[in-house]
């Protein structure tokens, strides 16, 4: 099976780098992957896979049945691109632009698709697999999804948070993907990679507009109290516990409308990042006062809109060793690591709660991700290799009336249910309100 699969993925290397072109020069928005969507689907309905769309608004999924029922098997691939404008093929619009690799799993995907049905190989095996194009993986342009989520056509931001809820993986008992890193990590291969969880915060803060020039001693100016809070976060910087892994990223979204204007209102967008749930709240609640402390210094009033972020990447113990034994055949086992982490985040790691899943990462890439150096470096492994590992798992899991992937399932403890990982998302998305104070 093995052999025949190599095969169609080998006769199909130029097919499947032009698909990669393809999609690299298209990237889109998370929520907006109208067009990648719609070329994959072509790519699956070629093969004859019928695909179920409007899977998390803009994703879909498809399946090839076995010869009998069995475990379901889940390969997935992000839709969505990053914003990088200084990217070459960044679209001039948008900014959108292919920084973090995920057109690679998309290709993944069709691959893995194309070399299981042509090949004939699930005339012989039991179960299912399903593939699924996901959307909104980057956790970005969240304006454009609140307002998703006040049309009601969307309930969350993330994709996988809005499939897990629409309950795409209710009935998936393995999920299987994989992300493109640079290649000057010390490895080839991370079978199996933590990362970081976080919460991001949406912060407005309220002032009064003035003239600039005649009457900035009317005004009460937002922009100071945003600029107070970034300085107050980077004095906390020093108090942040090496292992708890903390990131605190912001970004000013509005910053003022006019120069000749006191800015009445700004918006920042801060990311907080740790190595788990208790990291994040620990560096959440000194980043809260950093930004409750930049009102309270001009006297204006603050909101904090905070959203739930993607939980740490729990890959499967025994899904590690089945890929490790399959990508040995093409990477030196030396070249291949079982462990690592990350201080990235990734929203696979909230289905690796409640379900067995690996995320490896191949460094097949050049530039680091997010930057305008991304891209492919080595096309092999990109295209190639990293496909032939995953059909050859998948064929590992089911094989022998899927043995396997019971047994990894049977063995498998989940650290959450579906209704704890979404009462999890609502704790952590409150709104937080604060108004001027006086000493009494
Ligand atoms: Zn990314
Ligand atoms: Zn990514």
């Amino acid at each position: 099976m093995k052999i025949k699969i190599a095969q169609e993925i080998d006769k199909s290397f130029n097919a499947l780098k032009d698909l990669a072109e393809l999609l690299i020069n298209s990237p889109e928005l998370g929520y907006k992957e109208e067009k990648t969507s719609a070329i994959l689907r072509e790519e699956f309905a070629r093969l004859g896979i019928v695909t179920n769309d409007r899977v998390a608004y803009t994703g879909f999924k498809g399946s090839l049945k076995g010869r009998s029922s069995g475990v379901k098997v889940a390969v997935l691939g992000e839709l969505d691109s990053v914003i990088c404008h200084q990217h070459p093929l960044a679209d001039k619009n948008t900014g959108a632009a292919h920084a973090c690799g995920h057109f690679a799993q998309l290709v993944l995907i069709v691959g893995v698709a194309m070399a299981l049905k042509n090949s004939g190989v699930m005339d012989f095996l039991p179960g299912e697999v399903c593939f699924m194009a996901l959307p909104a993986e980057e956790f970005i342009d969240l304006e454009y999804r609140e307002r998703l989520v006040a049309g009601g056509h969307i309930k969350y931001k993330s994709g996988k948070q809005q499939a897990i809820w629409e309950g795409h993986f209710d009935d998936v008992g393995i999920a299987l993907m994989h992300h493109l890193l640079p290649r000057d990590y010390p490895y080839a291969v991370y079978a199996g990679m933590t990362s970081n969880t976080f919460i991001s915060k949406m912060v407005t803060y309220t002032g009064r507009e003035s003239h600039a020039g005649a009457a900035p001693h009317e005004g009460i100016n937002a922009l100071n109290m945003a600029m107070l809070a970034l300085n107050n976060i980077n004095a906390q910087r020093e108090t942040f516990i090496e292992d708890d892994k903390v990131r605190v990223h912001s970004i000013i979204l509005r910053g003022g409308d006019a120069v000749n204007v006191i800015p009445g209102e700004v918006v920042l967008e801060t990311v907080v990042r740790g190595s788990s749930q208790e990291a994040v709240k620990r560096a959440a609640e000194k980043v809260d006062q950093c930004l409750l402390a930049g009102s309270l210094a001009i006297g204006g009033h603050i909101s904090i809109k905070n959203s739930a972020g993607y939980l740490p990447l729990v890959n499967d113990d025994r899904l590690m060793d089945v890929y490790i034994g399959n990508m040995e055949q093409f990477i030196d086992k030396e070249q291949i690591a079982k462990m690592g982490s990350i201080a990235a985040s990734f929203d696979f790691g909230d289905v690796t709660h409640f379900i067995p899943g690996l995320h490896s990462f191949i460094c097949a890439a050049e530039g680091n991700l997010h930057t305008k150096e991304f891209k492919v470096f080595n096309e092999q492994l990109a295209y190639v290799e990293s496909l032939k590992a995953m059909a050859f798992t998948i064929v590992d899991l089911l094989f022998d009336e899927g043995k396997l992937a019971e047994q990894i399932i049977n063995e498998y403890a989940p650290r959450m249910t579906k209704e704890s990982y979404l009462k999890y998302l609502k704790d952590n998305s409150k709104t937080m309100q604060g108004k001027p104070m006086k000493f009494k």
